[in-house]
Parts: C-alpha cells; sequence; structure tokens
C-alpha cells in the first residue's frame, strides 16, 4: 500500500509585523519546535514542513497559492500564535484548495504564575489569536477541522493525526481515475448515480471498458506468469487439495491467476486506483473474478461490486487513509441477519470479493460454484475476520447531494464454523443496537455495499466528508432513531439552501 511519507502538511503560523522582531524571532522559534515534535512522533504518517511565519496578506496569500501547486501538499495546519488580523487572510484562504485544519494550541501547557509578566502575554496570545483566525473562516463558511489542546498531548495529537490521515485520503482521489468493466447490474439503483457530479465534487474520474478489452489483456499473460502467481498461491494460502497441482480443478487456480495477472496489467497500464465489474457482463472470461478481487483489495486498489464506483473509490481512500495502520479495509454487504433476542447479529460477505487485509488468519483458497454470473466455478479465498471496533460506510447520491453514512459497529467472532458457506465473512453488532442501527441505515438510503473498516474511525470519515464537502451522517453508539429521522430532515433543508 502507499507509502504516506511521500506526503507534506504545511505547519503555518499566522501573525503580524506589529511586534517587532524580537517577538517575531521567538514565535519562529517556538512554531519550529512544533513542527519538529509533530513531525518526529512515531505515528505521525506524513512529513511535517515548518514554513516561515506569514505576517502580511502577501505572504498569506503566497502559502496558499504554494500549497495548492505543491504536488505532496495534502493540506495546512494553522495556528496563530500571536494575533494576526483575519481580514489579512480573506486573500489567501479565498484560493486555498488544500484542507486546513486549524490547531488551536498554546506553546507554554501551563501558566508560569510567579514569573508571568507582560512580555509573556504579549508572546502567547493564541486563545485570542486564533479566535480571530476562527472568525473569518466561519465568516466565509470555510470547512476545516478546529483541534484544541496542548501540542505535546496525545489526545489532541491524534486528533492531528486522524485529520492528517483523511487528507491524504483526500489527496489521493485529486485526478484519481477508476474504471468500470461493464456497466452497473441492470436495474440497481443506489449503485448508480451523476458521475460527471461525482468528478467536479471529488476529483476522481470513473470511466468504463468493454469486458473484451480486459479480456484481451488477460489472454496475453504468459505461462511462466501464470506459473508464478499458482506458486505464490500455494506458499500464501492452504489450497484444497482439489486445487493442488495435479488435483482435478488446478487449471481453475490456473485461470484464476490468469484473470487476476490480466486485471493488474490493466489496471497499472491505465493507472487506475480501483475497479469494478459485474457478474451480468464477463463476456470472454472463463469464471467471475474472486480471488482477484480479493488479492488486489490487498494491494491497495479500490473495488465495488456490481458496476457500484462509488463504492470502489470510498474502499480505495479508506486503504489510503488506514495505510501503516494495523486492520484492514474491504469491500463488504450487509448479507443475512441473525435475529436472535439474545445476540442479534448482521453477517457480512460478497460473493466472492472480501480483501484478505481483513482476515484473521492464513485464507483458504478453495473453488465452489456460483449460482449466478452463469461461469465456471470461481476460485476465492475463504477467512473469518477478527472481532473489535469496525465501521461500515458508504456513499449514496442523493440528488442534490453526496452523502457519507457511517455505521460504527463492533465485530464478533464467529459463533461456528459455517462449513458450507465457502466465503469470506464477518459477524457483526451495529451500535447502538441492531434494531436502531438498521432502522437509521434505511432511513438514511445508505448502501447495501460499504466500506468495512477495522482501523478508521467515524472522525477519519468525518473529517474526509467535510475535505469533500458533503453531508456526513453518522449511526453510532448515542443514536437514537426519533433524532437521526429529524437529522436526515434538517439535512435536507440545509442542503436546499446551501448551494455553492
Ligand atoms: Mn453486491
Amino acid at each position: 500500500m502507499k507509502d504516506l511519507r511521500t506526503l507534506e502538511v504545511w505547519f503555518v503560523t499566522g501573525s503580524q509585523d506589529l511586534y517587532g522582531e524580537e517577538t517575531l524571532k521567538q514565535v519562529a522559534v517556538h512554531s519550529q519546535a512544533i513542527a519538529a515534535y509533530l513531525n518526529e512522533r512515531e505515528q505521525m504518517p506524513v512529513n511535517v514542513i515548518w514554513k516561515p511565519t506569514v505576517k502580511s496578506p502577501e505572504e498569506i496569500f503566497a502559502v496558499c497559492q504554494d500549497a495548492n501547486i505543491a504536488k505532496n501538499c495534502i493540506g495546512i495546519v494553522a495556528w496563530m500564535h500571536t494575533f494576526s488580523p483575519a481580514k489579512m487572510w480573506i486573500g489567501g484562504l479565498k484560493i486555498l484548495q488544500k484542507p486546513l485544519l486549524h490547531f488551536h494550541t498554546q506553546f507554554n501547557r501551563d501558566i508560569p504564575w510567579n514569573d508571568i509578566d507582560m512580555d509573556f502575554m504579549n508572546l502567547n496570545q493564541s486563545a485570542h489569536g486564533d479566535r480571530e483566525f476562527g472568525f473569518i473562516m466561519s465568516r466565509m463558511r470555510l470547512n476545516r477541522k478546529v483541534v484544541v489542546g496542548h501540542w505535546q498531548d496525545e489526545e489532541t495529537l491524534s486528533k492531528v493525526d486522524t485529520w492528517i490521515r483523511a487528507a491524504a485520503g483526500w489527496h489521493d482521489w485529486q485526478g484519481a481515475k477508476f474504471v468500470r468493466f461493464g456497466d452497473n447490474m441492470r436495474y440497481v439503483a443506489v449503485t448508480d448515480g451523476d458521475k460527471v457530479e461525482a468528478e467536479m465534487r471529488f476529483g476522481y474520474s470513473v470511466n468504463t471498458y468493454g469486458i473484451g478489452d480486459l479480456v484481451k489483456v488477460i489472454n496475453e499473460i504468459s505461462d511462466a506468469q501464470v506459473d508464478a502467481l499458482v506458486q505464490e498461491y500455494a506458499d500464501s494460502y492452504t489450497l484444497m487439495p482439489s486445487l493442488l497441482k495435479g488435483g482435478e480443478q488446478h487449471a481453475s487456480l490456473r485461470d484464476a491467476a490468469k484473470i487476476e495477472l490480466g486485471m493488474q496489467t490493466f489496471l497499472e497500464a491505465g493507472n487506475y486506483k480501483g475497479y469494478t465489474d459485474t457478474f451480468e457482463d464477463l463476456h470472454g472470461m472463463k469464471q467471475l473474478p474472486g480471488i482477484a478481487s480479493q488479492r488486489l483489495m490487498a494491494k491497495g486498489y479500490g473495488f465495488g461490486g456490481e458496476g457500484d464506483w462509488k463504492t470502489a473509490a470510498l474502499v480505495r481512500a479508506m486503504k489510503v487513509m488506514g495505510s501503516g495502520l494495523k486492520g484492514g479495509n474491504s469491500f463488504m454487504e450487509d448479507y443475512t441477519y441473525h435475529f436472535n433476542p439474545d445476540n442479534r447479529l448482521v453477517l457480512g460477505s460478497h460473493m466472492l470479493e472480501i480483501c484478505e487485509s481483513i482476515a484473521d488468519a492464513k485464507p483458504s483458497c478453495e473453488i465452489h460454484p456460483l449460482g449466478i454470473g452463469g461461469k465456471a466455478d470461481p476460485v476465492r479465498l475463504v477467512f473469518n475476520s477478527a472481532p473489535g471496533p469496525a465501521l461500515n460506510a458508504s456513499i449514496v447520491d442523493m440528488g442534490n447531494r453526496f452523502r457519507l453514512l457511517v455505521n460504527e459497529v463492533l465485530a464478533v467472532a464467529p459463533l461456528h464454523n459455517l462449513p458450507k458457506l465457502p466465503v469470506a465473512r464477518v459477524l457483526w453488532k451495529p451500535y447502538p443496537n441492531m434494531h436502531t442501527g438498521c432502522a437509521a441505515w434505511i432511513y438514511a438510503g445508505g448502501a447495501h455495499h460499504t466500506g468495512y473498516s477495522q482501523n478508521l474511525t467515524a472522525e477519519h470519515m468525518e473529517d474526509f466528508a467535510s475535505m469533500a464537502g458533503i453531508e456526513f451522517t453518522l449511526i453510532g453508539k448515542e443514536t437514537s432513531l426519533y433524532q437521526f429521522k429529524n437529522e436526515l430532515k434538517w439535512s435536507d433543508v440545509y442542503y436546499q439552501l446551501n448551494k455553492s
């Protein structure tokens, strides 16, 4: 997966000339110390770059302009150590296209009770300097994240880390290309949507290729390449006996490997960050890609089944955001319910395509019939997923806006072995409980497909939605259905009035 260390966040400190050289020298020393501290923390996923203090409209405009065109700059962290009259910021903020985090901190953690004098007061002014800055961003109706706390406080800094990971996902979407092999599953509503609006809003493009274009690439894969990948399968997974060399279905394993190699070649050649396919359009392919999609997801590609391009793009962004964290991110579908009143659960899975990054142990590589698609039996990886906190996220097109819906869930260990269910699967309990969680999801129009995450939190997703300027709706531990239904109604009014 992507190494986020190639990315940068710029640490920008605001002030003004009024303070004189001595105070401004102190401001620079302090802001350098904070930037260095942030940068050196082990949890910091990117490089934090200190920028010289900005003190005038011209300097502020210039740093915003530079940030816009800097290829690896994913956002700005702004802090007003002293007072920085905020009309100076209007021009810069107006053109700034990168996300902004307003870090409301102070260099000194404690008030030095015995020594505090007017020099100290003159320097440590963020308590009011940051309010002036906050006003102009509110006045301009600009989305940003405000993080409050001392810069050495871990709880505070984890909020900064979260925002930075969201910014990395957002940065990855800008100019990204997603490819659809075939169109949407026929008649399906929620996986469809406005691709023009999505490109304007999200920065990624989605285009379709006929399945024949992919099949051509698959057919050009050499036997030697297939040999090598089949060996990799044998080294990485527990192969069921019929798939082993000499086994009666070994040829199907080779077909699956050839499909994976062809898809990867196609994606690399087109510089795509993810894709969709559909079982309704597989002309010339021997199997529906199962293990291929599972492994390509594990390599960082976004994936959505049945032409679901919004989920493919979301899964990709989630993978970038979670890069380097323990746990994984996968395409997912709410499949079947366990309505036992003692232990209500959702069984999440898909026909085949669950990413092995969420596997709790070495996957088993198997082949079984699939009653849909009318093709040869597809090879797939079968595994369970670890218990623990997780979430499901879905982006839906509400016609006048996109909505990012998140449900926090608690994954639980499998209750039974499920010997006859030959697909990867997860069991979870939706928060706040099964009945409220599922009802809220349905009221909000959430899709049956989701991005499932073990390592992202609702805060990552909220920060991400804010960067995109779209609606964020959370179903969590505190959700009451009555309140939630009202939120949806109020939100509808907000997006009618707020047409930018
Ligand atoms: Mn599906």
